[in-house]
């Protein structure tokens, strides 16, 4: 069975997001194969999503809830209907501060989980700056950070990717 297409997080079992599980899903009643990893932020407690209920916005709708934070979003100034379908039909991604869903060109953007090594080595010039400005973190630090930096542990950072030109963002988390 193909998952179901998310416009903003294109390959979530890539990142994570998305797992191979035989688990029953607690919207649908089916066990599809594949369970969502992350959190959906509910008033219930909700363990088990499969990803066609995220895809059609049954399981946020049943349970009321959202798997993103819509703040940035909003913040950013986007129509209501990009802002639902990340925060209500998209999974989400694991992260130990408030996941920061990033936006360009007046459009949310594709998540593509943790970065490389080599592609945040890669950083020079006006990326680097902005990255650095946006996160408020000093050079010989991210120096340092860069140094010690592996995919799936503390510090991450997350990458995102526009939408509608090259741009690629990045953003920190840290445990
Ligand atoms: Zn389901
Ligand atoms: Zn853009």
């Amino acid at each position: 069975m193909k998952l179901p297409i998310f416009k903003y997080h294109p390959d979530p079992l890539a990142t994570g997001s998305i797992e191979v599980s035989d688990e029953v899903c607690e919207c649908c009643e089916k066990a599809t194969g594949y369970i969502y990893s992350s959190t959906l932020y509910a008033q219930e407690e909700v363990e088990f999503i499969c990803p066609w209920c995220i895809a059609d916005g049954l399981a946020a709708k049943k349970f009321d809830g959202t798997y993103i934070d819509d703040y940035p979003l909003i913040n950013a100034g986007l129509g209501e209907s990009v802002v639902s379908e990340v925060c209500e039909r998209t999974p989400g991604y694991n992260s130990w501060q408030q996941e920061q869903w990033q936006s360009h060109c007046n459009d949310a953007c594709e998540f593509h989980g943790d970065a490389e090594k080599e592609e945040l080595q890669a950083l020079s010039g006006e990326a680097l700056d902005s990255f650095l400005e946006k996160e408020m973190i000093k050079l010989d630090i991210w120096v340092n950070i860069l140094a010690g930096y592996q995919k799936g542990s503390s510090p991450a950072v997350h990458k995102f990717k526009c939408r509608k030109c090259p741009e690629v963002l990045y953003t920190m988390d840290f445990d």
